[in-house]
């Protein structure tokens, strides 16, 4: 790119699922967005993964509403008490809000993930069928 006198309010280098979902909410917020990728093809490591997002505590489960009590239980049985608990509550309170926003303004669609367990479901708070993903 030798266009150097162009400004935008927000640069993002990647586009993977992080570059991409922060330029989103970035222009959503009315900010004027570029994105500029180093390889021959977007999407970066997202684009080859499997695709599964863990969001432990949403209310989209057949089962019922997942609480965020179960899943900082999980969490915190997985961190053998190392974690940082204000980052991790965070993470688990706004994760379904990340999930609405998403969908409200791409064409991307979550789906439950059946019969995917979580990795370690015999931890206090896992789960040994379906749900957090
Ligand atoms: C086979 C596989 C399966 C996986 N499955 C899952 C799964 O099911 N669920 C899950 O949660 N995680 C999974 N992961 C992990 C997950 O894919 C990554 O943690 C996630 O994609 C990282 O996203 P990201 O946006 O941070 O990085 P990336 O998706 O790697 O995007 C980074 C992008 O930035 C570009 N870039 C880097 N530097 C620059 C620069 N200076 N200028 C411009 N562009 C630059 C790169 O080329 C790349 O395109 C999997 C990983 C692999 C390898």
């Amino acid at each position: 790119m030798t266009d150097c006198d162009r400004e935008v309010d927000v640069v993002v280098l990647g586009s993977g699922g992080a570059g991409l979902t922060a330029a989103l909410t970035a222009a959503v917020n009315g900010a004027s967005v570029e994105i500029y990728e180093k390889a021959a093809t977007v999407g970066g490591t997202t684009a080859v993964s499997g695709g599964i997002v863990w969001i432990p505590a949403h209310n989209r489960s057949p089962d019922g509403e997942l609480t965020e009590a179960d899943a900082l239980k999980y969490l915190e049985a997985q961190s053998l008490g190392a974690m940082d608990r204000e980052l991790v509550e965070t993470f688990v309170r706004t994760g379904p809000q990340m999930l609405d926003f998403v969908e409200a303004h791409s064409e991307l669609r979550f789906e439950i993930a059946e019969g995917f367990p979580d990795y370690k479901p015999e931890l206090p708070g896992g789960r040994p069928t379906r749900g957090h993903h």
